[in-house]
């Protein structure tokens, strides 16, 4: 069923881009498990685009086909995790390639990257992509031929404008990629902005519902060399999503509009009342004033800033992990952009990579707001 092109997101998502079933007249597609497809008598394929499902999956093309028409791309890949998403990137470039890539963001990016580089003989420089001066000064020193961004970034929060980062990138003769797992397709479309490719852990909230792993690359220009690799590389390596996953992810999909507006609303509430809070030394989440980053992402942002934020307590671990122990709502759990609120402790899980101790991260999820201030409230005591 084909939707009119004006549309806005919630529409496209809610309808799954026009995706029903004709065959059966269900308004949902179905699931597809089988691995291989039919030919006929004169061995003609029954259906000339599926062949075999390490490549051909109406329901990830479906999927895919929904998150382009989010991101304003021209095409979208699924993968089985945000790492695979990142991987099969990566993979593109040659042996001692250099790449720039913004610091403090995702660990698993930044550990994978570290020893994928190292394998490689590649030149990995790790910048703080926040500050623009020192991201310019970088890509004039480096070269690399890929920039990778992460904004807002996890669990720091820190902003990168992305028109100036493709400035940049682009002017050394680099791909930008960015991750944009935090603010999802709802709030910020990276491409419109100048990136090559954008990045998501579809696992957060994408799929918003803490119970599938997929990730997604997604551009303009499909007809490029990098992009044709990363194809080339998901059929030949076979890291494909499962016609499950894929299912799970449509359906998780047409609530996302309504489900990131509901969490950037909350979070917004409480970040203020965190920011005011006389056991709360700092807030980091660009959606207040004082963020260093609230202009830019203000401008390249719409609709909300999104559901993850961090906060420091006044004291140490012990006051962090004191109040972390005493939330009831908040799940004690890794993750984010899921439909519960999360609290992570960052320094536990990652002890040697900078978090300060007394950092909380929370992701807002989509219960009362007033619910979760109180839950807050009582925890800090
Ligand atoms: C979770 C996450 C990833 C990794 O995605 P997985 O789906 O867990 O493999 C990458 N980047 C960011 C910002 C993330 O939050």
């Amino acid at each position: 069923m084909s939707l009119p092109n004006d549309i806005k997101p919630s529409t496209i998502a809610a309808q799954a881009a026009g995706a029903v079933d004709l065959p059966s007249g269900g308004v949902v597609p179905p699931v597809q498990p089988s691995t291989t497809f039919l030919r006929d008598e004169s061995y003609a394929l029954i259906n000339p685009d599926n062949i075999y499902s390490r490549d051909n999956s109406d329901i990830v093309r479906i999927a895919e086909t929904v998150l382009a028409r989010l991101e304003r791309a021209e095409e979208a890949l699924l993968f089985p995790s945000g790492m695979a998403a990142i991987a099969a990137l990566f993979r593109t470039l040659p042996n001692g390639a250099s790449i720039v890539v913004q610091s403090g963001i995702y660990w698993g990016t930044v550990k994978w990257l570290r020893d994928f580089s190292a394998r490689r003989g590649m030149a990995l420089h790790e910048v703080d992509a926040a500050d623009p001066t020192a991201l310019e000064q970088a890509c004039i020193d480096h070269t690399p031929s890929m920039v990778l961004v992460e904004t807002p970034s996890n669990p720091w929060l820190k902003t990168v404008d992305i028109a100036h980062a493709a400035e940049c990138a682009h002017k050394a003769g680099a791909v930008l990629a960015v991750d944009s797992t935090a603010a999802t397709p709802v709030l910020q479309q990276p491409l419109e902005l100048g990136a090559d490719i954008v990045m998501h852990s579809a696992t957060k909230a994408i799929n918003g519902h803490s119970d599938v792993l997929a990730g997604a690359l997604a551009t303009r220009a499909p007809a490029a060399q990098i992009w044709t690799d990363i194809k080339a590389d998901r059929h030949d390596a076979g890291a494909v999503i499962g016609p499950f996953e894929a299912w799970l992810l449509l359906r998780g999909m047409r609530t996302l509009p309504l489900r990131v507006e509901r969490m950037s609303a909350s979070a917004m509430k409480i970040a203020e009342y965190l920011a005011a809070h006389d056991w709360v030394e700092d807030v980091l989440y660009p959606g207040l004033p004082s963020h260093p980053g609230h202009d830019i992402s203000a401008r390249q942002m719409s609709g909300g800033f999104g559901s993850l934020m961090s906060f420091l307590v006044k004291g140490g671990g012990a006051e962090a992990l004191a109040v972390v122990g005493r939330l009831n709502l908040f799940h004690r759990a890794t993750s984010l952009g899921g439909v519960e609120s999360l609290v992570e402790h960052r320094h536990t899980i990652e002890p040697h990579t900078g978090i300060p101790e007394n950092l909380i991260r929370l992701s807002v999820g989509i219960e009362d707001a007033g619910d979760l201030i109180a839950d807050l409230k009582q925890a800090l005591g």
